[in-house]
């Protein structure tokens, strides 16, 4: 007996590796890897989630006489003649002609048998590319597409282009897609009839086919509705698998913890100053969940300064308390060994049955395995680090309660990993980049939230200046002058990505500056730097070191984020107009922790781009954590909301914040009522489902249905 044909509705074609296609070998891979900011492999879906930036239209058929300079035209010539270069660096011209006009084809890297074998004299051609006037004579520079007349439909009519990376080329993308498109399998349905009905919107084929091929595609499909139709597709996924988590996550059942509070309530009577309303009441949340028998999974939003560490070392003391194993990770040994520092401090005093550990990459031999053996045995109940303390072979004796600090530095996977190493531990997340209402439905709906509202009392306001480069020595005087009471001041030179090179000199040239004006009260750090040296020049500015004090801390951006020095009341950011806003607030939150009256300094450099104009200016404006991340959405259209960092966490392909913001309501719902109709996911369209769901690699979401 003859099966059913398979392929109507499988996403297997969707998921195969692009390598499986011959022009993708292993160094192709890794260029596209980077493309798509990807680790694993990447897909053919991870193509077609690639989104054209323009199109290039290659209609226009103009005679030569007729054809516009700085147009892409399409043309029919002969070629007449060829003048191969004279001397080096000249380049090869080719003549051709029609009936109206002589037009010259110019390439500047001869490909001599190239040229001569495409590109026969009185032989006649179609030519694609732009039109130039060079002395007064029409030319095309490197023509995008020649070929023969029988050969002309392989000249694309309109063309989509695609953002690159270097050492990828635009042909090899194109080449890919003229394989991919023409075999992809049709899927079946997820979205209901009337929906599409009433959206007018093609099926997820056609649209994606619409989207990379415009012209070739029936013409009644629109791009708009097309593109459309796919972010909802992308939102339904990112919906359906919030919802999924949040349910499952939800019913997860735990231990309930026992502790009556003591050991935090002794804690807090001997801090040097009174919490806020918003910690206490964020605490008692944090113990009600810690207490319930389901597990705890919180969100704790706090704008910098806002007092999350406290919350969080509190909060750990009522898990100890219970037996449990709790640790504390920071995305950067500096933060992690300052965590670990006040947690010493702290805790020396009034706790001494918590024996805390710090764990990063830089502990290593025997150091580290002692340190495992202490997580093992259960004889550390505190483990404060990096990434360092999720990694394989880190076993605990009795997890129970995990912290994230900052953790739009980490990604999902690691938070799941992290996770598994104890059973439904608690997991209390913490952020200080605010998140706004609607992207944290789309992002953080499997979670509860707490929000530290007050800052402490005593703060003062932060002012904020302006400053252009050229006035670099006002800045100079006017530390001279704060110095004459005591301050700290941070200096923020910006991280060069290109090359470890001038991220360097960037900052060793202000540091010398610096050390030229006020001797030896600078002291430089940056990502290039070993871990001790590093702490060495951290400790002389954290007072840690009072021998070598220093005052002025020049850095890259290593210390954007969690850094705690009260005195530091100075915070000068150079080219402030590369830094996106949720970054600038960040460094800015370093200053106005005491209750000196605290400046920050953005730096620029002419000239400004609007859009760096408009960031600085609500810089200076606002030091609303909130509002500056709304503004900062407006700003970036809701793409790349958080930053580069962020990448990962918030990659919406076809997903586009001002254009698609409404599709977030209907996508909710639709996943509710699927949820609602059928709460174990068993039936067909939860079949069709898992495969959108596979698809956008919810990977967490689909965990959750293959084991439930
Ligand atoms: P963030 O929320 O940015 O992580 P931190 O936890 O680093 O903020 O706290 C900032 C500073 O405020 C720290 O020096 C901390 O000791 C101090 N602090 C925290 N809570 C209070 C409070 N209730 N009153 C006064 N100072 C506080
Ligand atoms: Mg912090």
């Amino acid at each position: 007996m003859l099966q059913a044909p398979f392929s109507d509705s499988n996403i297997s074609f969707y998921s195969q590796p692009l390598t499986n296609f011959r022009s993708v070998g292993p160094r192709t891979h890794i260029l596209l890897q980077k493309l798509f900011k990807k680790t694993t492999q990447v897909t053919v879906f991870d193509l077609l989630k690639h989104m054209p930036t323009a199109v290039i239209d290659r209609r226009y058929m103009p005679k030569i006489c007729e054809a516009k300079a700085q147009t892409i035209a399409t043309l029919k010539v002969t070629i007449i003649s060829h003048i191969p270069p004279k001397r080096r660096g000249l380049p090869y011209r080719v003549i051709c002609q029609d009936e109206t006009d002589t037009l010259q084809l110019v390439f500047f890297q001869g490909h001599k048998s190239y040229i001569q074998q495409n590109l026969p004299a009185h032989e006649q051609r179609i030519i694609s590319g732009k039109i130039d006037i060079f002395q007064g004579k029409k030319q095309i520079t490197h023509p995008d597409y020649i070929c023969k007349l029988s050969e002309q439909d392989s000249i694309p009519k309109i063309e989509p282009v695609y953002p690159l990376t270097s050492g990828l080329h635009h042909k090899l993308v194109m080449r890919l897609f003229s394989y991919i498109l023409p075999s992809m399998t049709e899927i079946e349905e997820w979205i209901d009839q009337e929906l599409l009905t009433k959206k007018q919107w093609p099926s997820f084929k056609r649209a994606l086919q619409a989207i990379h091929k415009p012209y070739d595609v029936n013409p009644d499909i629109s791009l708009k509705k097309s593109r459309e139709r796919l972010a909802f597709d992308e939102c339904l996924a990112n919906q359906l698998a919030l919802q999924l988590v949040r349910k499952f996550h939800r019913h997860k059942q735990k231990a309930p913890l026992h502790f009556i509070g003591q050991k935090k309530n002794n804690f807090i009577s001997k801090l040097p100053f009174q919490l806020t309303l918003s910690q206490e009441k964020v605490l008692c949340e944090i113990e009600g969940d810690l207490k319930a028998p389901f597990q705890m999974t919180r969100l704790l939003q706090g704008d910098v300064g806002s007092g999350k560490t406290v919350v969080a070392f509190a909060s750990a003391l009522d898990a100890i308390e219970a037996g449990c194993q709790v640790v504390l990770v920071a995305p950067i040994d500096l933060l992690a060994r300052q965590h670990f520092e006040k947690a010493k401090t702290f805790f020396s005093e009034v706790q001494d049955d918590v024996r805390i550990i710090c764990l990063t990459g830089r502990e290593k031999g025997k150091k580290r395995d002692s340190l495992y053996q202490e997580i093992e045995t259960g004889e550390a109940n505190l483990i404060i680090g990096t990434h360092a303390v999720f990694q394989e072979k880190v076993n605990y004796k009795n997890l129970g309660y995990v912290i994230i600090d900052e953790q739009h530095r980490f990604g999902v996977e690691q938070r799941i990993q992290l996770m598994q190493k104890g059973r439904t531990p608690n997991l209390l997340v913490m952020t200080a980049t605010p998140i706004p209402r609607t992207l944290q439905m789309t992002q953080y709906g499997d979670m509860d939230t707490s929000y530290l509202q007050q800052k402490p009392a005593g703060r003062q306001k932060i002012s904020t200046h302006l400053i252009d480069i050229q006035q670099i020595e006002n800045i100079v005087d006017r530390l001279k002058k704060l110095f004459e009471k005591k301050t700290k001041v941070y200096w923020v030179c910006p991280l060069i990505e290109e090359s470890d090179k001038m991220i360097k000199t960037a900052a060793e040239e202000r540091f010398r500056y610096l050390q030229h004006h006020f001797k030896n009260r600078v002291g430089l750090v940056h990502g290039k730097m070993k871990a001790s040296e590093k702490d060495a020049v951290m400790d002389c500015f954290t007072g840690q070191d009072n021998e070598n004090s220093i005052d002025i801390l020049v850095s890259t951006t290593v210390i954007e984020v969690g850094m705690d020095v009260k005195e530091a009341t100075v915070m000068v950011i150079e080219h402030a107009e590369q830094f996106g806003l949720a970054q600038l607030h960040q460094l800015r939150g370093r200053v106005g922790r005491g209750d000196q009256a605290s400046y920050c300094l953005l730096v620029y450099k002419q000239p400004l781009s609007q859009v760096a104009k408009k960031r600085l200016q609500i810089m200076k404006a606002s030091e609303d954590g909130f509002f500056i991340a709304e503004e900062d959405l407006k700003l970036r259209g809701g793409g790349d909301l958080l930053g580069t960092q962020q990448s990962g966490f918030l990659d919406l392909a076809f997903f586009d914040f001002d254009e698609h913001q409404r599709l977030i309501p209907l996508a909710k719902k639709h996943a509710q009522m699927t949820i609602e109709k059928d709460p174990h996911f068993s039936g067909s369209h939860a079949q069709t489902l898992k495969k959108l769901l596979a698809l956008f690699e919810k990977k967490q979401a689909i965990k959750y249905l293959g084991s439930g």
